[in-house]
């Protein structure tokens, strides 16, 4: 339970016995009205409740119903000045020896020494707890409680008197010699310190009595013990001798005993209660450990954080990956430190159009998934702290507490740059030939197409070179496919060395080859890079430590961005290329 939960209860608990002491202050003034004795005096023949004291009661306990409910200051202080001035005049009557006939205010009381008139140590008790109703909300500095301290000293009172009247001594609840706590008075004083301490039970003492720790414990088990046990058992040990069946030796030799016997019963209790509860926390601890061992050592970056997005824990995965002591991240905001600005307004962006709502690019677009209990899985960049960042895959789940309210979120990260590599290298790969390493059919096609459209939009030319292998069959034929093998790839490393980089070299298929030239090219320029490649391919190729001459044909077409042609650029290039090879081979035509 919580201990706010605790204190409200404590507190409605003082308002109910403030509202008993009501009761019991009307019962005592209905024997008044009625003349009913008991009700005055209880057991003791000549000492009754007076009816101020009665009074003083009902004004008390009704301000204790009325503050456990909020907004009633002023009905509180009322009933409290007006106890207090039964308290104040009554003493007054016996500093000063005059009537102010308060005592016979209400009713003529027919005892014979001071009637109607309470007894001293009643009239200042009423005026103490008047007092401390009327300072309850006073707090002074070390938490010093001034009600606390005045009830204290009223029950303590109050506890002599009772017991005066449990064995029989006079003195002690007839302190100034003419006047007698009675003892439902007594009891009543009692009741209603209680009750002051508990309808403000956000205070030091009452904190200590309901602290769920060793101390709390001792206090609720010792405590009420070290009050009640003496006074009870020296009690009964005087009725059995009282009834005539042992010595008042014997009846001290049996109090101490008993006491000794009892409170080492609960001492050793007490302290086993402690061991146990040590022992569960310890098994606690390990159980806590463990779980923080298996967060630590688990490859996933851990990450929690309160409802705002300011972390909470951090696990030493995440906080090693990211490059942090983890306390340097406690209580930082997650996005501000962790996030790419513009990863998070292209995510905001999404959700906005997804959920229909706007979503601001902030720790919402983390959460908003989330919160609506879902497990948000996406994408995301890391920063570290030297600046360096690295991809994650990144679930945002919300935490509840018992009652279904949202307490935080956690979000679980995985590295995922082997898998962004892979990815990056299959990509690679379904874009390129195997054999040679040059952009591959698909490749080639699309760069292409947008080459065209760069060609047509800036209005500058572009060419196509389309080359074939003149008799490559016999190289296969004489040399085996791997010899074949070895003239593509040497093929394509000297159309490599003889483009620019920013050129596309491709191998269509077999022993076809198509280079892309773009950015201030003309005729002659393409002419001349025609040249230098039929000239450079008719450089004998080592295979196989022989060496061999082969010679390509060369079919090139040019893209003026000004001329209407709807031909595709390939077939022509390829057209040109059948010409040059009709040509006889080891030359290269331009087609139109
Ligand atoms: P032309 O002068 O008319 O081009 O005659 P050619 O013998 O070169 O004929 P063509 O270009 O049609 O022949 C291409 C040959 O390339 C056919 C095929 O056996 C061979 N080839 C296709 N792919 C490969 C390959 O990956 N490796 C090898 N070694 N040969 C291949
Ligand atoms: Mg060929």
């Amino acid at each position: 339970m919580s201990s706010q939960l605790q204190e409200d209860r404590v507190a409605r608990a003082g308002g109910w016995l403030g509202l008993l002491i009501v009761v019991s202050g009307a019962m005592v003034l209905t024997g008044w009205v009625f003349g009913v004795p008991p009700l005055r005096t209880l057991w003791t023949g000549d000492v009754t409740m007076k009816a101020n004291t009665a009074v003083a009661f009902m004004l008390i306990g009704g301000s204790l119903w009325a503050l456990h409910r909020p907004g009633r200051t002023s009905v509180v202080r009322l009933a409290a000045a007006m106890a207090a001035l039964i308290g104040l005049l009554t003493l007054l009557e016996y500093l000063v020896p005059v009537h102010l006939g308060i005592d016979q205010w209400l009713f003529a009381d027919p005892a014979s020494v001071l009637p109607g008139r309470m007894a001293v140590m009643t009239a200042l008790d009423v005026l103490l707890l008047a007092t401390a109703m009327w300072t309850i909300d006073v707090e002074l500095d070390h938490a010093i409680r001034p009600s606390n301290w005045l009830v204290l000293a009223v029950a303590s009172n109050a506890f002599v008197a009772m017991l005066g009247y449990l064995y029989g001594v006079e003195a002690f609840y007839r302190l100034v010699a003419v006047s007698a706590m009675a003892p439902h008075t007594a009891a009543l004083f009692l009741l209603a310190s209680a009750a002051v301490v508990m309808v403000r039970p956000r205070t030091r003492f009452v904190r200590r009595i309901m602290r769920d720790d060793a101390a709390g414990l001792v206090n609720r088990r010792l405590l009420p013990a070290a009050v009640l046990l003496p006074p009870a058992l020296a009690w009964l040990a005087l009725q059995g001798q009282l009834a005539g069946l042992y010595s008042s030796t014997y009846r001290l030799a049996l109090t101490a005993g008993s006491s000794v016997a009892i409170l080492v019963g609960l001492v050793w209790w007490s302290a086993a209660t402690l061991q146990r509860q040590r022992g569960e926390q310890r098994a606690l601890q390990q159980a806590n450990a463990w779980q923080q061992g298996i967060l630590n050592s688990a490859n996933f970056s851990v990450i929690s954080t309160d409802t705002n997005g300011v972390i909470r824990t951090i696990n030493a995965t995440a906080a090693e990956k990211l490059g942090y002591r983890p306390d340097e991240l406690q209580g930082k905001a997650t996005p501000v430190l962790l996030h790419d600005p513009a990863e998070l307004a292209a995510r905001a962006e999404t959700l906005t159009a997804d959920l229909g709502r706007a979503v601001s690019a902030g720790w919402e677009a983390f959460v908003a998934k989330a919160r609506m209990g879902q497990c948000d899985e996406n994408d995301w960049t890391y920063i570290r702290k030297d600046g360096t960042r690295f991809p994650v895959r990144l679930s945002v789940t919300a935490m509840h507490d018992d009652a279904g309210r949202v307490t935080g979120f956690l979000g679980v990260a995985y590295d995922i740059t082997l898998q962004k590599e892979a990815e990056a290298k299959l990509r690679q790969l379904a874009r390129s030939d195997a054999l040679t390493g040059l952009a591959n059919r698909s490749h080639f096609e699309e760069h292409l197409t947008a080459a065209i459209e760069r060609s047509r939009r800036r209005g500058v030319a572009m060419a196509l070179l389309f080359l074939d292998i003149d008799h490559f069959k016999q190289v296969n034929d004489t040399f085996g496919h791997e010899g074949g093998d070895v003239v593509l790839q040497e093929f394509a490393q000297r159309l490599c060395r003889l483009t620019r980089a920013t050129d596309l070299v491709a191998r269509l298929a077999g022993d076809e080859f198509v280079v892309i030239l773009e950015g201030s090219v003309d005729a002659d320029s393409v002419r001349r890079i025609a040249d230098e490649v039929v000239n450079a391919m008719r450089e004998p190729i080592q295979i196989f430590e022989t060496p061999h001459a082969v010679s390509a044909s060369i079919g090139v077409a040019m893209l003026d961005p000004a001329a209407t042609s709807t031909t595709p650029l390939l077939r022509r290039a390829d057209n040109a290329l059948y010409a040059a090879k009709r040509g006889g081979r080891g030359g290269y035509h331009v087609e139109g």
